[in-house]
Parts: structure tokens; C-alpha cells; sequence
């Protein structure tokens, strides 16, 4: 077989695997389940039913149901269908069998207590990886490190290493790095798999090997991980703990995770949704979580609203002002969101720091300009032909360049401000921003048609 390369090739490898799995057919079933990707394992285990699973556990051995359980979701309801479905002592054994950093992963999602039966009955050497790696914080690298790495020491050989490196290599996360570390466990240098090939058996490591090793500390935030992973190019990371002692290690496939993790983080409070597990909550408390945003929203409206009416003799003197409000207001909150989230992706990603912010802001204010000009010239020529009035055309041009120009800085001085007081700058939402430049658009278009038509 090559492969999943398409949907219908998936489809007919799934139905002869329904068939076996009900038929009994154990052998062939293992024989093209087990050649499938873990990962299109787990996909086809979370689209079957309860009953079809039952099935499955018995004609997979626990280890082989470890790799598959790697990669399920972490959605908590389904892992508790699950692992309820599963005999206790099935379940302990795949636990075992799990790279610790995933097993955590998993068991994060159970209660205290489900998890503490499942670490009384299951292999002590592993339970006890597995306790080390609960006590860390989430959020931080030791909560997202496994312990699963390869260390050898300074005083010993390239061929003595190798040796090493086969014997751990089944059980290791990643093979690719070896870590150097001193009688106290003290992380003292790293090889690279390339390394050691290509240098002589009979060499000492200590020869070879690199003394400046980038590290992070257990309580090193796991953003902050992802961001040297990817400064570095890395395909590991060690984590040491206060006293230097490797403890662990970071692999790529964690930091894409968390990477995914931010970024839907990030994007629920760009849009006034803060929080994340969107799907397991309750209307009521959705509404909730969202409420205080609108109503601090709908009182912004409002402002707008009277702001408006503070303007009801000009708009009554000349009605066809009413016409361009959603205009004008609408495209002040576009150009405002766009700059918004230039600035949050800047300031998340850290590519926005103390000496950027002015050539940020700078810039901003010359795209303001720019665009505003632009859009401001276009609108002023339309609504000149189409009204076939030259003034009210000048009118709108001028509140849409001034109104892009003013949206532009503020979706761009806001996010910053809030930076500055600490406050999480994503929180400084779409929603809020485009409410902010609905008010000031209104006022720029208003006061100018009253100085202009007074
Ligand atoms: P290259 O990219 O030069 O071909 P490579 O592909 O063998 O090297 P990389 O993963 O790119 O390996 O790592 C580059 C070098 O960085 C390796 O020699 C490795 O020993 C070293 N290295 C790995 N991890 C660390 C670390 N945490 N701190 C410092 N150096 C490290
Ligand atoms: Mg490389």
C-alpha cells in the first residue's frame, strides 16, 4: 500500500476495515490497520462507534494502541468515552507504552483521581516519568517536554556513544540529538546524529561535542519555547531545571502543537471571544463569556447614535448626508482592523519591541495617508459624478481620507497602549476597534459638513 493519497482510496480501505473488524478477519485486519499512519489509525478509531471500538481494543495489543492514542484529539469528553470504554488494566498498559509528554497529555484531560488509579496499577518506571511531568505548570516547557531523550557523558567515545544511541534509539523521542551531561546531570554539551556518523569511532566526545547549548528552563513560558525552536532551527530543545540538571526534552511536533494552540488563543481574543475550548460550553455560558464585550460595545453604539443626533439640524438641512454614514464609518473600521492585526501579530510574534514601536507607528501613519488619499480621491470623483454635487463630493472625500487616516493610528496606538499596561494586546478586539472608528469617522464627517454648510 502507498498510502492515503486520496479520499477514495480512504473510503475503500476503511469499509474492507469495517468488514474485517465485524467479521472477525483479526489477522487481516491488523495486517492493513497496523500499516496505516498513527495518525490515519486514529482517525478512522474517533469515526467508528462504541461498538466497533470494543472490537478494536481486543484485536489491538496495548502498545500498538499507545501509538494510535498519541494521536487522537485532546478533546476531554471523548477521551473519557474512551478510556471508560477501555479495561483499567488495557488502559494503564497503553499508558506505559506512550511517550510520557503525550500520556500527560492525555491524562490532563481526566480527574484527579481517575488519573491517580490509572498510575497505581501501571508500570512504576513509567508512572513515575509520568508523575515528574504532572507537577509542571501548563503553559510552561516542562509541562510540554517528554523524558524520553538520549544522554551520554564527555569522557567516553564515539563508538561507546553509538552504542548507546542503538540501545536507547526504540524508545527515544527523537534520535537525531544526543546530550552531553556531567556526573551530576549537569547538561554539559550536544552532538547531532550527523555529528557522531561522521566522526572516528576511537574520538572523544568531548572532542567533538558543542559546549554552548541552548537550553530552556522548566519554567520557561512554552510560547517562548516555540520562539527559539524556530530562531535556532532546532529539531529539539533540552529543558534543565533550576539547578542546570537536564530533565527533559522539547521536540518539534510539541512546539507545532503549541503553535496551533496560540494561535486560535490569540484569535478568540481578537474577536472579543476570550477563552478557547469553543466547543464543550453551553450556550449560557458562551453568552456569558461574550456578554460583557457587547454591552460595553452597545454603549459605544450608542454614543455614536447621539452623536449623531447632537448633528440632527445639519443631517435634517441636507438628508442626503445620511446616505454615506455606513460608507465612511464601515471603511474606518476596515482600514483599522487590518492595521490591528498587523500590530497583535507583531507584538505576539516579538517582532515589535521597544525600539520598533515609533517605526511601527511611523509606518502606520504613512499607510494611513496613503490609503486614506487613495480611497479619499476615488470617493470624491463617484460621488461628484453620481449626486452631481462637486461639494458634497469633496465633503465625503475628505471624511473618508481623514477617517482611514485617524482608524489606521488608532488600530495601531491601542493594541501598543495595551501592551505597554500589560493587558494582553489581542484582547484589544476587532469589535471594539471598528466601534472606536464608527465614533470618530462620525465625528469627523459631521463636524466638517456643519462647518462647511453653516
Ligand atoms: P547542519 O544544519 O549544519 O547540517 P545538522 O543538520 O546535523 O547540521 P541541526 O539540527 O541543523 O543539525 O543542528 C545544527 C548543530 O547544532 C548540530 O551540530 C547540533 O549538534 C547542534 N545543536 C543541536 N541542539 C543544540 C542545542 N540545544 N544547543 C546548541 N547546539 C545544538
Ligand atoms: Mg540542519
Amino acid at each position: 500500500m502507498t498510502g492515503l493519497t486520496n479520499e477514495k482510496e480512504n473510503q475503500i480501505i476503511e469499509r474492507s476495515l469495517i468488514k474485517y473488524l465485524r467479521e472477525n478477519q483479526v489477522k487481516q485486519f491488523r495486517e492493513e490497520f497496523l500499516e496505516l499512519h498513527p495518525y490515519d489509525q486514529a482517525s478512522f478509531f474517533s469515526e467508528i462507534d462504541e461498538q466497533d471500538r470494543h472490537l478494536l481494543y481486543h484485536y489491538l495489543s496495548p502498545k500498538e494502541m499507545a501509538e494510535l492514542f498519541e494521536n487522537v484529539g485532546l478533546e476531554k469528553e471523548q477521551i473519557q468515552v474512551y478510556l471508560s470504554e477501555m479495561d483499567p488494566n488495557y488502559a494503564a498498559d497503553m499508558f506505559s507504552n506512550m511517550y510520557a509528554d503525550d500520556a500527560v497529555d492525555v491524562l490532563n484531560e481526566l480527574d484527579k483521581d481517575q488519573v491517580a488509579r490509572f498510575l497505581k496499577i501501571m508500570d512504576k518506571d513509567a508512572a513515575n516519568e509520568i508523575k515528574d511531568l504532572l507537577h509542571y505548570e501548563e503553559y510552561t516547557a516542562g509541562s510540554i517536554m517528554t523524558t524520553e531523550y538520549i544522554k551520554i557523558e564527555a569522557n567516553q567515545t564515539v563508538r561507546s556513544a553509538m552504542y548507546i544511541l542503538k540501545k536507547e534509539a526504540p524508545t527515544a523521542e527523537t534520535i537525531y540529538y544526543v546530550y552531553v551531561v556531567d556526573q551530576d546531570e549537569k547538561l554539559v554539551g550536544v552532538l547531532s546524529l550527523r555529528d557522531l556518523i561522521i566522526s572516528d569511532d576511537d574520538t572523544m566526545i568531548s572532542e567533538i561535542m558543542y559546549e554552548r547549548v541552548v537550553s530552556v528552563s522548566v519554567s520557561t513560558d512554552q510560547e517562548e519555547a516555540a520562539r527559539m525552536m524556530k530562531d535556532y532551527d532546532f529539531l529539539a530543545l533540552p529543558v534543565v531545571d533550576d539547578t542546570e540538571r537536564l530533565v527533559g526534552i522539547i521536540t518539534v511536533d510539541d512546539i507545532i502543537d503549541v503553535l496551533e494552540e496560540e494561535a486560535s488563543e490569540d484569535y478568540s481574543k481578537f474577536a472579543a471571544i476570550s477563552d478557547v475550548d469553543i466547543l464543550d460550553r453551553s450556550p449560557l455560558a458562551a453568552a456569558k463569556k461574550r456578554l460583557p464585550w457587547l454591552i460595553i460595545l452597545l454603549f459605544l453604539g450608542m454614543m455614536t447614535a447621539s452623536l449623531i443626533g447632537i448633528f440632527e439640524a445639519t443631517l435634517e438641512k441636507v438628508a442626503v448626508l445620511a446616505i454615506f454614514i455606513p460608507l465612511i464609518a464601515g471603511m474606518a473600521g476596515n482600514s483599522g482592523t487590518q492595521a490591528l492585526a498587523v500590530a497583535v501579530r507583531g507584538i505576539s510574534t516579538g517582532e515589535i519591541q521597544k525600539e520598533t514601536v515609533q517605526k511601527l507607528v511611523a509606518r502606520e501613519a504613512g499607510t494611513g495617508f496613503i490609503t486614506g488619499l487613495t480611497c479619499g480621491l476615488i470617493v470624491m470623483i463617484l460621488v461628484s459624478i453620481w449626486q452631481n454635487n462637486v461639494g458634497l463630493g469633496i465633503l465625503v472625500g475628505i471624511s473618508i481620507a481623514g477617517s482611514l487616516f485617524v482608524a489606521t493610528l488608532a488600530g495601531t496606538l491601542v493594541p501598543l497602549i495595551m501592551h505597554k499596561f500589560k493587558i494582553d494586546p489581542a484582547v484589544a478586539s476587532g469589535p471594539f476597534i471598528t466601534t472606536i472608528n464608527d465614533l470618530i469617522s462620525i465625528l469627523i464627517y459631521f463636524g466638517l459638513a456643519s462647518i462647511l454648510i453653516l
